[in-house]
């Protein structure tokens, strides 16, 4: 009884904390992350043998990466951009390099992408009535094991390839890889946060 109580007072306590955005002036960074985790339990992905996947997909749902959305916050506060602002430097569509954009949208990853994305509908095939957004956090929520394999391949792909007609592939990241100089490139551990 006790524990239980317990158990529901944390779950309330943790689902109230995701979805703080009174802490700074640009709200919560785990704003993707709520998206698609709405309740409290461990992910299956969790259980993957591999642990550069397991890792690659935890800092990619946790924001814990070099996309835009998250190294804009690494500046200054009077320098720092609104997260709508925080514009992809390898496309020309003008919206955040966030999440979505990367994994959905970024015409800059539109050849790994089509692997992902058609390899996932032809197992899920209602995803073809499913908009874009839909789809995105279909996959992102999803505890299949096919599916979260999918996705670790496409992150594990582009973390470790210079973008397309990019002019400075250079050797960064803690792959110790060739990697885009912007791009999903997982941070070290100790820059995740809040
Ligand atoms: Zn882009």
């Amino acid at each position: 009884m006790i524990k239980n109580t317990l158990n529901q007072g944390f779950r309330t306590y943790w689902l109230s904390a995701l979805h703080n955005d009174a802490k700074t002036a640009n709200g919560n960074k785990l704003r993707n992350y709520r998206l698609y985790k709405t309740s409290f339990h461990k992910e299956k992905y969790l259980e993957h043998n591999d642990f550069e996947r397991r890792q690659n997909l935890g800092r990619l749902r946790l924001s814990c990466h070099k996309l835009l959305i998250e190294t804009g916050r690494h500046v200054r506060l009077c320098e720092r951009l609104a997260p709508e602002d925080r514009l992809c430097q390898y496309c020309s569509a003008q919206v955040c390099e966030d999440e979505l954009h990367f994994i959905m949208l970024c015409p800059n990853y539109t050849i790994l992408r089509k692997k992902l994305l058609d390899n996932i509908h032809s197992q899920y095939q209602f995803l073809s009535d499913y908009s874009t957004e839909e789809c995105y956090l279909w996959i992102m929520s999803s505890n299949e094991t096919f599916v979260t394999n999918e996705l670790s391949e496409f992150v594990l792909r582009t973390s470790g390839q210079p973008p397309s007609g990019a002019q400075y592939p250079i050797t960064v990241g803690w792959t110790g890889v060739t990697a885009p100089q912007v791009g999903f490139k997982p941070m070290s551990v100790e820059k995740c946060g809040w």
